[in-house]
């Protein structure tokens, strides 16, 4: 059977059957515990019939039926749920009362009781429907005990009831209350379990969502090692025709050859990408913490990009501090890191100015890279640094790029302890903030 299948049906079982159980126990118990108190409350009415048994004995033997039903009014004041007692003897025609308190009928199913107390010389017991103090009808105990003689003779029998609805009724309040109590454990429990089971499937969705993570990864890391190889081959012959290595190439050749040459290094640049977004998701990705001379990086790029900067018009400077700054970290990250602002801060203006400098010089030493591009809206800036994330507008349609740079540098950044953040206004500019630990400049030059 199907594994989710079988989950689904073992999950619906346990959430029937749990609560079940537990409704099914709490009533056993409870029918169990009513048993237990019915038979105690029989023995006790049997107990104080036999014992009320034994103190009339003298007035049978001595014929004294007043002082009997004396007794029996005594007796009936003393103890509230003792009602209807009667002593009873044999007559020629059956029996007759003896002594009772009031007005005392023999019905049919009392003969029955007093034929089996005179041959058994037991007390039976049986449970009646009687008058109550209030004048209702209530449970009682009907017991009748034999009056015996010195040589065990049957003289006669003390019949009375046994009121049980007092004590039925506080009973009947406490199991009331443990019926409630029962209730609410099946509710919790029901919403234990189904919680439980939600929270069994939450972990299965996010043990297939880790493995369609982990195939999306091996993809990644496939694909883009195979794509690798052949577009620096690409490259390579497409240099060596330009470059003339296999004759003269025709002007409009070249102009040619020079876009496929440009589109080959747009391609090289998103496959480096999703090689180090690869590389980052599998925990693969390498920081080498030393120090590093931030300034000597960051000129270097500065220099490099001048160019193709003057090309749109923009100026780009750094206005660098007169020591050189040192902070710890990975030498090749960092200059990743300000490649990728400067390179977004050229490629994201028309003209103006790229301006690279340090803003704060404590323990992290922060730089930042401004420029006065296109800038973006505060919902845009908010998702920046996700994976695939670019601004859709009719200014950067025309902008090739794969919004993985700035996810990428900000892995990057933090496996080294910095932080960056981001100021910007649509349609004024924006500010890239690095932030990373300080360090002294070492006294030996490490090489970077
Ligand atoms: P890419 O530039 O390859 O698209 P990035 O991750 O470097 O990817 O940048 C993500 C997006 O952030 C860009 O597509 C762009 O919309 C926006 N962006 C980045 N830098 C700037 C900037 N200096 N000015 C305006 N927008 C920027």
């Amino acid at each position: 059977m199907n594994k989710s299948i079988f989950q689904i049906i073992y999950s619906f079982a346990v959430l029937l059957i749990v609560p079940i159980l537990i409704a099914f126990n709490t009533l056993l118990l409870a029918s169990g515990v009513r048993d237990n108190h019915d038979k105690e409350l029989q023995s006790r009415a049997e107990l104080a019939n036999s014992v009320f048994a034994l103190s009339v004995q003298d007035f049978l033997v001595n014929d004294q039926p007043a002082e009997a039903a004396q007794k029996i009014s005594a007796i009936s004041a003393a103890q509230a749920e003792l009602q209807d007692t009667a002593i009873i003897v044999k007559s020629d025609d059956g029996y007759e009362v003896f002594a009772s308190e009031e007005e005392f009928e023999l019905s049919s199913s009392d003969l029955l009781q007093f034929d089996i107390v005179f041959t058994r010389k037991w007390p039976v017991a049986k449970s009646v429907l009687a008058r109550t103090a209030d004048g209702s009808r209530g449970r009682a105990w009907n017991v009748a005990s034999p009056i015996l003689d010195s040589e065990q003779r049957v003289l006669g029998i003390v019949t009375s009831n046994y009121l049980t609805a007092d004590i039925d009724e506080k009973f009947d309040s406490t199991l009331d209350r443990s019926m409630i109590v029962m209730v609410v454990s099946v509710i919790a429990v029901s919403i234990l379990l189904f919680n439980h089971f939600k929270f069994i499937g939450y972990a299965d969705l996010l043990r297939k969502q880790k493995e369609v993570n982990q195939t999306m990864n091996d993809f990644l890391s496939v694909a883009s090692h195979e794509l690798k190889a052949p577009m620096s081959i690409i490259k390579g012959y497409i240099s060596n025709v330009t470059e003339g290595t296999f004759g003269e190439v025709l002007p409009k050749v070249k102009e040619q050859l020079e876009v496929a040459e440009s589109q080959t290094d747009r391609l090289n640049e998103l496959v480096q990408d999703l090689l180090n977004v690869s590389r980052i998701q599998q925990g693969k990705i390498k920081v080498e913490i030393k120090p590093v001379n931030v300034t000597e990086i960051i000129n270097m790029i500065v220099k490099q990009y001048g160019p193709q900067a003057k090309e749109k018009n923009i100026s780009i400077t750094f206005e660098e501090s007169k020591t050189p700054l040192w902070v710890m970290g990975d030498p090749g990250r960092i200059q990743e890191i300000f490649t990728n602002l400067i390179d977004n801060a050229v490629k994201y203006s028309v003209r103006g100015q790229v301006t690279v400098y340090v803003k704060q010089n404590s323990k992290h030493r922060t730089f930042a890279v401004r420029d006065t591009g296109i800038g973006m809206s505060a919902h845009e800036r908010e998702r920046l640094f996700q994976r695939f994330y670019r601004v859709k507008n009719s200014k950067t349609k025309e902008i090739s790029g794969t919004g993985l740079g700035l996810w990428i540098i900000k892995q990057y950044i933090e496996k080294m302890g910095g932080k960056i953040t981001v100021d910007s206004l649509e349609g004024t500019g924006s500010e890239f903030q690095v932030s990373l630990p300080a360090t002294e400049q070492p006294s030996e030059v490490p090489k970077q």
